[in-house]
């Protein structure tokens, strides 16, 4: 991506549950698309701004490494990321720009319902099965519990029926998921919305003036949802 070009760029995840608010939301700013479903970048038909469609996971390190100006993703993965890349010392900085309405979960601990459980120390020598080794681990460190963790990128709730783990560390919405696996949630450990995010370094003049027309629909755009 050429950092003096003309184009904004903005990232957002290409299909999952941030899809299409993300899309409803810069339409409703007055950016057009016509999207092709397979097509990682699509054009806007009237500003000069460039859609980048890519997994959710890739997008904070995307804007921290400055490859694109902006970005739309959930807290909880631009936490993840910002831990993991402060760990492996890669660029972790961002500018947040607003919190967006959309997006809403929470992190939580999740035992067996038949667990006994009084609180996160009966975790201590424990194995917990995650999508989030970091956040977790920042949370357990926090509480003084030592744990170990099962990293799995998707089936986490299964994990404690097969013995690959004692509990878990999971997204909830409803807790159906958690309810229809026998696990009851416990502790919440991070709560999280949608967030408009954007690369540290400066934009050139032609960028930060679309930003600067961007934010204000957006502000107007959410205040009108309330
Ligand atoms: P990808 O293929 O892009 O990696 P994914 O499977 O990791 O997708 P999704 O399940 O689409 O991710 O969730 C994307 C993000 O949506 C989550 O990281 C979280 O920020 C948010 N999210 C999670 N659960 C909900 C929910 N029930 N309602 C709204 N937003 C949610
Ligand atoms: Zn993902």
């Amino acid at each position: 991506v050429d950092t003096n070009s003309k184009r904004l760029t903005i990232a957002i995840q290409k299909s999952g549950r941030l899809s299409k608010e993300s899309i409803k939301l810069l339409e409703a700013c007055g950016v057009k698309f016509t999207l092709h479903e397979s097509r990682l970048l699509a054009h806007s038909n009237n500003q000069p701004i460039d859609l980048l469609r890519v997994r959710d996971d890739d997008i904070p390190g995307l804007v921290m490494d400055g490859v694109v100006d902006l970005g739309l993703v959930g807290e909880n993965v631009l936490e993840e990321v910002r831990l993991e890349r402060v760990a492996t010392e890669l660029p972790a900085e961002v500018t947040r720009l607003r919190s967006l309405e959309f997006g809403q979960c929470r992190l939580s601990l999740a035992v067996p319902k038949e667990d006994a459980y009084q609180g996160v120390q009966d975790l201590a020598g424990k194995r917990i099965a995650t999508t989030y080794p970091y956040l977790l681990q920042d949370y357990l460190k926090k509480q003084g519990v030592n744990a170990s963790t099962a990293i799995l990128t998707g089936s986490v709730e299964v994990a404690p029926r097969v013995g690959l783990a004692d509990a878990i560390c999971d997204l909830v919405s409803t807790g159906a998921t958690l309810e229809a696996n026998g696990l009851v949630e416990k502790d919440v450990i991070f709560t999280s919305q949608a967030q408009l995010i954007q690369r540290p370094e400066p934009l050139n003049a032609d960028k930060q003036a679309m930003v600067d027309q961007l934010l204000p629909r957006l502000d107007g755009v959410q205040k009108a949802r309330e």
